[in-house]
């Protein structure tokens, strides 16, 4: 398995940058995760879409799923000159009902499902939804909007935190992950700011301690911000080296 970065950034990104995209790759499982502004582009530079396997969309704020609507007329366009067969897999939330409504209308791009549907799983109680080789597994998280974290099991296992503030729950869900990539929003000093909606590097440092992960990589940078600052903050709680995301890098699970 191995996970390239399309885009750190949130909620907007820095110039030639890109808002929250992951292309996970297993064998010839090509599984992009969340494809918020520029992100896109940022697949075509590493991956042929036609190649896609599966889009999953944690949640339906801007940064983690605007440039489906590029995707979409991507997509047609390859099923119309017949360099695509058949619509793409689109895992998404269900609510708000508005953004599910309209996404599952472009049905000649996409094959929509709600990731509250798919059947209950014993480990996380929520969906699941097998890919080849691969378990996907879902968790609700705790953020502004209805969001999923994801587990995804193969060989490796790697899990995406989505968008979430801190929570419990989570640290039984991301136990024993080969890779955790976790939101990292702000600094200690933000604690307040984003109580409720997302975490702190600390936080996400502790949550990647408590769950046993064995690496632990940073993401959802807010621009202004000097990474290598969120960085220490993840370190000092996570108590070893953290990998910040880079757009671009690939990364071996
Ligand atoms: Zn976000
Ligand atoms: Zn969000």
């Amino acid at each position: 398995m191995q996970l390239t970065v399309l885009g750190c950034w949130a909620p907007y990104p820095r110039a030639g940058g890109a808002c929250s995209g992951y292309l996970l790759q297993d064998g010839d499982i090509n599984i992009m995760l969340d494809i918020g502004h520029g992100s896109l582009s940022r697949l075509m530079q590493v991956l042929d879409f036609r190649s896609l396997t599966a889009l999953v969309i944690t949640h339906f704020h801007p940064d983690h799923y605007s440039d489906v609507y590029a995707l979409r007329h991507a997509v047609a366009g390859a099923i119309r000159d017949k360099s695509r067969q058949g619509p793409l897999t689109l895992l998404m939330p269900s609510e708000p009902a508005a953004n599910f409504t309209e996404i599952s209308g472009y049905g000649d791009a996409f094959a929509v499902k709600a990731i509250d549907s798919l059947s209950p799983d014993s480990y996380s109680g929520t969906g699941n939804w097998q890919l080849g080789g691969l378990k996907l597994r879902f968790m609700p998280t705790v953020h502004k909007k209805p969001c999923y974290a994801v587990r995804i099991e193969g060989l490796t296992q790697f899990v995406y935190t989505g968008d979430t503030a801190y929570s419990s729950e989570l640290v039984d869900f991301f136990r024993g992950a080969d890779l955790l990539l976790s939101e990292a929003s702000g600094f200690d000093s933000d604690t307040s700011i984003l109580s409720g909606s997302h975490m702190t590097a600390r936080q996400a440092g502790e949550l990647g301690r408590l769950a046993g992960a064995k690496k632990l990589m940073i993401t959802h940078f807010w621009p202004e911000y000097e990474q290598a600052d969120l960085l220490t903050q993840a370190q000092e709680s996570f108590g070893s080296k953290v990998e910040l995301a880079r757009e671009g890098r690939t990364y071996k699970i």
